[in-house]
């Protein structure tokens, strides 16, 4: 077939995400697997967005909201922040290529950490623009080495914080002093997509930034602490100019209205809220002690996933674990060929886990 397509789209790998219980059941014969790939909610969603589901099933014949009036609102008074300020995205996925869409161009360059989520780099290059490369400063973002490859062509710099896969983070002190050395108009993307799990005091609450005078776009997702990664519903918070730029581009009915009725129960539950982080946090310690004891090398994380290094093929590593059941993430394709990823799961789950490792350690 003749298909005329630009050359930075032929050249795009597609986004690999974690395996799919279902499809580990299908190919494998493994009934009901311990999924620990994608950093999901071990808990299930929220109760109470669930249940506010159910309730809104009746309307589905209505298109939403289209201005998300009510979930803005929710998430303004939140936040602190005006409902301006807020831009709804069918996860935050959603905000990262809108960000690209409406900012980047081709012979334009954004500076991403490396290894990093694996989105930015190709919402970067589906627009034609040059992804520069940062790497890792003891697996964490090093934002002298940002500061080093800025240019004249630097149009947005994205900071993952804390970091997927490394678990790590960046100070608001690090944070204020790279600030000084941007130049003014180039987007700053500042990803929170875990921040509600960091233990660590000095981390960088984007939030403290808003008020400046500067396009920083902070990210925050209802996939993670919410429970609520198959409803699809993230938001980005940013200056009002930075919204009406991006609003004119979003799809009219991007949050469809399950998800902001979810979404919008999701915010007030916050008994599911603090048991998701202590069950994270206990877990992560138990994890801790198990993997110490078995003098297994591992990065402490300040998320509610993180890697340990396996010391061969991960690829091949994951396969193994993947016959005893449990489904973990190779991080081959994030440059770290002997290392994998695994995420939190109930105590019974990170058991399995542990059992699984013995057995194909
Ligand atoms: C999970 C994740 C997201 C959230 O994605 P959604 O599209 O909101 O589900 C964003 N950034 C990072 C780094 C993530 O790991």
């Amino acid at each position: 077939m003749k298909l005329s397509v630009p050359d930075y789209v032929w050249a795009l790998d597609p986004y690999e995400p974690g395996k799919p219980m279902e499809e580990v059941e299908r190919e494998y014969g493994i009934k009901d697997p311990v999924k620990l790939a994608s950093n999901e909610n071990p808990l299930g969603p929220s109760p109470r967005a669930a249940e506010a589901i159910k309730r809104a099933i009746g309307n589905l014949n209505r298109y939403p909201d289209g201005g998300g009036f009510e979930l803005l609102n929710a998430i303004a008074k939140k936040l602190d922040v005006r409902p301006e300020n807020i831009l709804l995205g069918n996860g935050s996925d959603e905000i990262i290529g809108m960000l690209a869409h409406t900012m980047l161009g081709e012979g334009d360059e954004a500076i991403l950490p490396d290894p990093s989520f694996l989105m930015y780099d190709i919402v970067v290059k589906s627009v034609g623009a040059k992804p520069v490369y940062v790497p890792l400063k003891n697996h964490g973002i090093s934002l002298g080495g940002f500061k080093e490859k800025i240019t004249e062509k630097t149009r947005m710099i994205f900071i993952n914080n804390p970091n997927n896969p490394t678990g790590t983070i960046v100070s608001k002190g690090e944070f204020e002093e790279f600030l000084n050395a941007v130049p003014e108009d180039v987007v700053i993307v500042i990803d929170e997509a875990y921040i509600e799990f960091v233990r660590d005091k000095s981390c960088l609450n984007g939030l403290d930034f808003l008020d400046i005078d500067r396009p920083i776009v902070i990210l925050r997702t209802f996939s993670k602490i919410y429970g609520l990664a198959g409803l699809r519903i993230g938001y980005g918070i940013m200056p009002e100019a930075v919204t009406e730029m991006l609003n004119r581009i979003r799809m009219p009915f991007n949050a469809s209205s399950l998800a902001q009725v979810g979404a919008l129960a999701a915010l007030d539950d916050d008994a599911f809220f603090k048991k998701t982080i202590k069950l994270v946090h206990e877990e992560l310690d138990y994890l801790y002690g198990e993997l110490d004891e078995m003098g297994v090398t591992y990065f402490p994380t300040q998320t509610n996933f993180f890697l340990i290094d396996v010391k061969r093929d991960a690829n091949a590593f994951f396969e193994e674990m993947l016959q005893q059941g449990i489904i973990v993430r190779s991080m081959v394709s994030y440059g770290f060929p002997e290392y994998i990823r695994v995420n939190m799961g109930t105590h019974e789950e990170n058991m399995k886990f542990i059992e699984a490792l013995k057995k194909v350690f």
